[in-house]
């Protein structure tokens, strides 16, 4: 068992098969997500090639490029539209993969103690942390571009390399077949397979042709899936009364000391080893391709329970379930209530 599974298993106490759940959850949907943006791309540049193909032998001529041109043109709106299809889908997967722990949490003692608070309530509450956290993720802006303007980024450099890459094998005299066979290598084995094929062309164009087609857009989209995961990790504590805080363990596949170690590895607030007030949390993921864990601290079953008992019989013994009460469970209520007026 690697060390940030037993990590993960020691945090969650009583909790470890949620929290296993979830991470296993986040696991999947991150190689599926990889999985669809790879094959997305595939599929453009195939579309391209059999274009190619059709032409046959032939050198490419200027009809033919300008034919080429107006369809990478259509391919960088396709790809534009399905990409910010692809990542609404995942986010919110993500989202909900990350708001199930702490929610299961409060229902199962919630159920338990048997107090006015409704169950129903509790899966709501988690419900809209879910939706702040996928607004907060598009509505976030990134050295002044937000996400959708990232995407579209994406998909512009798709065109531009694409074309490049095409215009070069032209002016080469290569024919319509041999530059299709040649994007399709590409697509699938990258840039290496390209350089020791055409060295000429590696030589003119080298850091123009990336290393993978899709590399940049399955790089943005690993870092803002695990954003959203961490966004509504948050959002879920901050709707949680069994939270305390947030805590962030270190990935395995950590080679070199980095800043993950310093965050994970510190206990700033003495709330234990790389745990953090649900307000002090710091940006998630720490940086792209990160893979370090992050999980809601909750306490533990028994103890919540009882604590959920005493301030049912009397709400002035537990000051900080009562603050909670008055001010996160009765208030989202008031705002159903005000939607509901607001609509009758
Ligand atoms: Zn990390």
């Amino acid at each position: 068992m690697s060390k940030e599974i037993d990590n993960l298993k020691t945090t969650a106490g009583d909790y470890k098969t949620w929290a296993l759940q979830a991470r296993k959850k986040y696991i999947d949907l991150r190689l599926n997500n990889e999985t669809k943006i790879r094959k997305l791309y595939t599929r453009l540049v195939k579309d391209i090639s059999l274009k190619l193909k059709r032409e046959g032998t032939s050198k490419i001529r200027k009809r033919q490029l300008e034919v080429l041109v107006a369809t990478l043109k259509q391919q960088q709106d396709d790809l534009e539209g399905q990409l910010t299809m692809i990542f609404e889908e995942y986010i919110k997967a993500n989202a909900i993969a990350a708001t199930e722990y702490a929610k299961a949490i409060d229902i199962s003692a919630v159920k338990k103690a048997g107090t006015k608070i409704e169950l129903s309530k509790i899966t709501d509450l988690h419900y809209k942390a879910n939706l702040r956290a996928i607004e907060t993720c598009w509505a976030r802006s990134y050295k002044e571009l937000y996400l959708s303007d990232r995407i579209w980024s994406k998909a512009k450099h798709y065109r531009v390399n694409m074309s490049e890459i095409i215009q070069d094998a032209i002016a080469e005299g290569q024919d319509c077949v041999k530059t299709a066979m040649m994007l399709e290598k590409y697509v699938k084995t990258g840039k290496k397979t390209l350089a020791r094929q055409y060295p000429n062309m590696m030589k003119r164009m080298g850091s123009r042709v990336p290393e993978d087609i899709c590399y940049e857009a399955l790089r943005l989209a690993r870092t803002e899936m695990t954003a959203a995961y961490g966004e509504a990790t948050i959002q879920s504590a901050m709707v949680s009364p069994s939270c305390s805080g947030v805590k962030f363990i270190l990935s395995g596949s950590h080679p070199h000391y980095d800043i993950c170690d310093h965050i994970c590895g510190s206990d700033e607030y003495g709330l234990g080893i790389g745990v953090y007030p649900i307000d002090k949390a710091p940006a998630y993921p720490f940086h792209p391709n990160c893979l370090c864990i992050t999980l809601t601290v909750n306490e533990n079953h028994a103890d919540f329970v009882d604590k959920l008992k005493r301030w049912g019989r009397n709400p002035g013994s537990e000051p900080g379930l009562e603050d909670w009460y008055q001010n996160v469970y009765k208030k989202s209520s008031m705002y159903i209530a005000d939607i509901n007026k607001v609509f009758k």
